[in-house]
């Protein structure tokens, strides 16, 4: 691994002066817990770590139901999964986060940098996907909020500039009744095969996927089917179809690509049921 300089900026004017002083020769860190497997791997190779644990603007989670969630960029998995707030407005957020690796790393890994590392599995980012969550990103010229569908473009790509911090993440409150599943291999410290959630608003259905595409994806026309529908077998069985021509996982290590159809098609089914 090649030497970097270690930087700890105290507040995000300071973080954002070191970022557009040293643009792609610097990495953000934040809970580093895909950064530091990244530098040891050789994988990345920056000159200079900007750490950002030590910003305390970024800590914090904050709710109410005029404004919604804002989950700050430092806020981790574990804070999160135990947020008074999170676990009774947005069970299925809680949960999510609560299914990242293990304790160790929910102590140190953000949701934050979940989203940021657009991993399409990531495991906090299909509630993020169901809610229409915006993501607070800050620059040289100011701040932006770009929609969490807009943020992630490709497999590890997002919009973010070398210049640019992302502050936190907004949830809309909605109130609404949601399931969020995991798929794995193990009960803990393992990747996702499929990640869902599925949210009922009155009598719409919300639901995004992971490890089905190249990014975390809604599935519009599951969804648009489904709304208004009494939920049967005949609509299941409908919707199950309908759902196979939205996605487009591949086989890998982890899974097949028929697997991942096959389990996808009956965490929809389990959840309609569910939901009603
Ligand atoms: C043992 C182990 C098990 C894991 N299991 C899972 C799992 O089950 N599910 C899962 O989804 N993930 C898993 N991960 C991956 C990882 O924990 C998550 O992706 C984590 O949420 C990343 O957050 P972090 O704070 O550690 O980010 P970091 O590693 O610090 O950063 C990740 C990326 O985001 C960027 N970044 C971070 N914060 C910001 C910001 N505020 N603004 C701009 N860019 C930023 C960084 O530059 C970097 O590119 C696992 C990792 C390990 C090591």
């Amino acid at each position: 691994m090649r030497e970097f300089e270690y930087v700890a900026p105290k507040t995000v004017k300071e973080a954002l002066s070191l970022l557009a002083t040293y643009k792609e020769k610097a990495t953000i860190l934040a809970g580093g817990t895909d950064v530091v497997v990244r530098l040891r791997d050789e994988i990345i190779d920056p000159e200079f770590i900007i750490d950002i644990k030590h910003i305390d603007e970024l800590n914090g989670i904050k709710f109410d139901k005029k404004e919604g969630l804002f989950v700050g960029a430092n806020a981790t998995m574990h804070e999160i999964q135990n947020d008074k707030n999170v676990k009774e407005f947005y069970p299925f957020y809680a949960e999510a986060c609560g299914h990242v690796g293990s304790k160790q790393v929910r102590n140190k890994a953000t949701s934050v940098g979940n989203l940021c590392t657009a991993s399409p599995l990531g495991d906090s980012l299909t509630p993020m996907y169901c809610l229409d969550a915006t993501v607070v990103i800050e620059g040289p010229k100011g701040k932006r909020e770009v929609p969490v569908r807009e943020f992630i473009t490709f497999v590890r790509k997002t919009v973010l500039e070398r210049d640019e911090l992302v502050l936190g993440v907004k949830f809309p409150y909605v109130e609404c009744k949601g399931i969020y599943t995991k798929n794995a291999r193990r009960h803990e410290v393992d990747l996702s095969n499929i990640v869902a959630t599925i949210l009922k608003i009155g009598d719409e259905y919300r639901i995004a996927y992971g490890s089905v595409a190249p990014t975390p994806i809604r599935l519009v026309k599951t969804e648009e089917f489904l709304k208004g529908k009494k939920i049967d077998d005949k609509v299941i069985e409908e919707a199950k179809k309908i759902l196979a021509t939205e996605i487009s996982p591949i086989s890998d290590l982890r899974a097949t690509k028929e697997y991942r159809v096959s389990v996808s098609q009956s965490i929809l089914e389990n959840s309609l049921k569910a939901l009603g």
